[in-house]
């Protein structure tokens, strides 16, 4: 198992690699930042939400809006902080509008998220709303109001978490019965962290397997490349935070 410094270094790799991400040519084009996430990179909770809207676009960070500062209060009440959980969306990109974020999208920025949840190591990870508990859960077909509330153990990628979906808070804005609801599902999560972490599956065989380095016979002059692409500076927020 790789160290925590070791995995955020790693982490780091992969928030560089999605600052340039163009996969969703529209959301590339509408963006004003790629809102990768932030929080303790080796936090034992994690929040997935949706999608960045236009206060996270303009700054870059998640959850810094209303449904940002609701979050940060239920964080309060059950004695913890945004720096010591790491909070991240199932979209790195705002939709325009605000619109749902469609299933092309999902996909095509799915893969950033399963290296989060690999290289941070939470033992539970909450998804906040429909996009991330279906996701995560992969059954397109069982919505959150079935769900929310309800741990359960859920292989994602070579780990397992116990995955805690919640109601959006930003459904809980406007709905009191929502959050009453969501207040007394939050009230639960102190107890799942300090269950034992969930049995580990074994590694597949492949990840076991070390290549052996190819031998080249002959190395000719390799053509020139394109120009590097400019690497985009980290948001200082974000590095300071992760
Ligand atoms: N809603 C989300 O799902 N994510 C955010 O970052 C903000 C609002």
């Amino acid at each position: 198992m790789a160290s925590a410094e070791t995995r955020r270094e790693e982490l780091k790799a992969v928030w560089q690699q999605a600052q340039t991400c163009v996969k969703c040519p529209q959301l590339a084009a509408t963006r004003t930042r790629v809102v990768f996430g932030a929080g303790n990179a080796d936090a034992d909770l994690m929040f997935v939400g949706e999608a960045p809207g236009a206060n996270e676009d303009k700054q870059g960070l998640p959850f810094v809006g209303q449904a940002g500062r609701l979050l940060d209060t239920l964080l309060g009440e059950i004695g913890m902080s945004r720096s010591e959980v790491f909070v991240v969306n199932t979209l790195k990109c705002r939709p325009p509008g605000n619109r749902d974020p469609l299933p092309g999208e999902i996909d095509a920025c799915q893969d950033y998220l399963f290296r989060q949840l690999e290289l941070i190591e939470p033992r539970v990870v909450c998804t906040l709303g429909n996009f991330a508990t279906k996701l995560l859960r992969a059954d397109p077909a069982t919505g959150i109001t079935r769900l929310h509330g309800r741990e359960e153990i859920r292989r994602i990628g070579p780990r397992a978490v116990r995955l805690y979906p919640l109601y959006h808070p930003a459904a809980a804005l406007y709905t009191p019965s929502m959050l009453d609801i969501l207040r007394t599902d939050f009230g639960r999560i102190p107890e799942l962290l300090a269950l034992p972490v969930p049995e580990q599956p074994e590694p597949d065989e492949e990840e076991l397997v070390v290549p052996e380095p190819e031998v080249v016979a002959e190395l000719s002059e390799p053509e020139p490349g394109p120009e590097p692409e400019p690497v985009a500076e980290p948001h200082p927020a974000q590095l300071g935070l992760f």
